[in-house]
């Protein structure tokens, strides 16, 4: 590997994409400056996505429990929010962590400027440091891991503390007495449960038929259902015409066949319509790289662009825009610069959505199958069979297995249920190895545990579950 200890490697972004790649670059060897806006490498996971987000919703799950726990027979007075008492512990958590990275980012001795990079050319980067400071570096390799942003619709443009994105929610101001989540998508669906566990009335908007479009429906309907009890309303078919601020709120207009009460004023509302990538770096147009028309730089599978020294990784790069995509990318791009025989292939990804009851698949959807008129046999398990979901209350769920028909090779695993984003990495693994349904019917689980639904979809695929009659299927 001796020819890469010399490289020079520029890292634009410190999320989980860059970070992981310049950690990985310094522990080849390489030479690595990271650069990044904020004091520490973290990126919109830790500062403003999936760290905040997850220590609040950790929170919405405490006082949803100790609400239901009355249902057992143990009764909770209403909690008491300290609510900046929250907001530091959940800072606390953010700093921990970026803390973290920034010690092992020092203990590899990687040069991290708090700044940003803008391109002179294609190995030469214009760095404005925050403390207002610039100067040009030239770099054998420059890795582009610059993110996304919350996509923002002209007609709901609207300059007021009370019109909320993901980033303003998770600041959690305050608690808002009704909230408006306009997008059915995973990140305004999590956001609304924390909101309405902490008391705010919340009510949902998606243009689509259903939530979280693109998910399987029988994953969704469980969720859905118990939506409805936590939220004020859940509006399908609809979307928002019109904001406009006014001195008690916002006022919404809605649109579409369902609609009762075509308007409504909200306390606040949240923008939660999907994320844009990061692609408008300055000088980018001095170089080589080519953006596709939704914004995503264009990249082989080695992560490498169309200029032959620049990679690009993470969410702008494609979806789908997840931390641990980014992270894998990262490595794969590293090892490509390295000169190792790498490519970026995975069989499965896996998507969390962390609601109440959580979501979770891996390798093919249904809904994916359906489309591509793909034959698959589906294998489901429902949670009311399940010992350890009757002691935990939670029977609504459900865990399904698609396999190949003529080799009965798992081809995905979906899941939905409380905890169903830990369960779910049993599932990539079985397809990353190549498991055969009977692998994981053979393969001893835990009892009484939610991992043994993965093992008794794959008996009632055998028609052998000793939990639930189902017929064999015929020879
Ligand atoms: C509310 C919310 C919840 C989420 N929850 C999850 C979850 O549970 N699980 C999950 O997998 N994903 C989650 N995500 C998505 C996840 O945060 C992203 O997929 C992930 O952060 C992408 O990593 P990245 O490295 O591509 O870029 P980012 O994390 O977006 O980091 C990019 C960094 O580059 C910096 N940058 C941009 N331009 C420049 C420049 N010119 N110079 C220097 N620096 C620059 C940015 O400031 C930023 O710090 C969530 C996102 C949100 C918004």
């Amino acid at each position: 590997m001796t020819e890469t200890t010399n490289l020079h490697i520029a890292v634009i972004g410190g999320g989980p994409g860059g970070y992981a790649a310049a950690f990985l670059a310094a522990d080849l060897g390489m030479k690595v400056t990271l650069i990044d806006p904020e004091l520490n490498p973290g990126g919109v996971c830790l500062y403003r996505g999936c760290i905040p987000s997850k220590a609040l919703l950790h929170v919405a799950k405490l006082i949803t429990e100790s609400r239901d726990a009355k249902n057992l027979g143990v009764e909770f007075s209403e909690p008491k929010l300290d609510l900046p008492r929250l907001r530091s512990w959940k800072e606390g958590v953010i700093k921990k962590l970026t803390g973290g990275l920034g010690q092992l980012s020092k203990q590899r001795k990687i040069e991290y400027i708090q700044g940003k990079a803008a391109f002179e050319n294609s190995t030469i980067l214009r760095i404005s440091r925050a403390d207002g400071s610039g100067d040009s570096i030239s770099f054998d390799r420059i890795i582009i891991a610059t993110g996304s942003r919350p996509a923002i619709i002209p007609s709901l443009r609207l300059d007021s503390p009370r019109m909320m994105d993901s980033t303003s929610a998770l600041d959690l101001n305050d608690v808002p007495s009704s909230l408006l989540v306009i997008g059915g998508g995973y990140i305004g669906l999590e956001l609304g449960t924390v909101y309405a566990a902490l008391g705010s009335k919340v009510s949902v908007v998606e243009m689509l038929p259903g939530l979280l479009p693109g998910a399987d429906r029988d994953l969704v309907l469980p969720l859905h259902k118990r939506m409805e009890k936590i939220f004020a309303s859940i509006l399908l078919n609809t979307t928002v015409a019109s904001v406009k601020e006014e001195t008690n709120g916002i006022r919404v207009t809605f649109e579409g066949p369902e609609v009762k009460e075509r308007e409504k004023v909200f306390d606040k509302a949240l923008v939660s319509v999907g994320r844009k990538p990061n692609y408008e770096i300055p000088g980018l147009d001095e170089t080589k790289v080519k953006v596709d028309q939704r914004g995503f730089i264009q990249v082989n599978k080695q992560l490498q662009t169309t200029d032959p020294s620049i990679y690009a990784i993470g969410d702008v790069v494609g979806e789908p825009m997840l931390a641990h995509k980014a992270s894998h990318e990262g490595r794969t791009a590293v090892e490509a610069i390295a000169g190792h025989k790498v490519a970026f292939e995975p069989n499965s990804i896996p998507a969390v959505v962390f609601t109440d009851p959580e979501i979770a698949w891996c390798g093919l959807t249904e809904t994916q199958a359906q489309r591509e008129n793909r034959e698959v046999k589906v294998a489901r398990f429902p949670w009311v069979a399940s010992g350890r979901a009757l002691t935990l209350d939670r029977t609504e769920g459900l865990t399904k297995l698609l396999l190949d028909p003529q080799t009965e090779r798992v081809l995905g695993v979906a899941i939905v249920g409380a905890g169903a984003g830990e369960l779910i990495a049993e599932g990539v693994l079985a397809i990353e190895m190549g498991a055969l349904a009977q692998d994981i019917a053979l393969t001893i689980h835990p009892h009484p545990t939610l991992s043994e639904t993965i093992m008794q979809s794959a008996e009632v695929f055998f028609g052998t579950s000793t939990d639930l009659y189902r017929p064999k299927p015929a020879p």
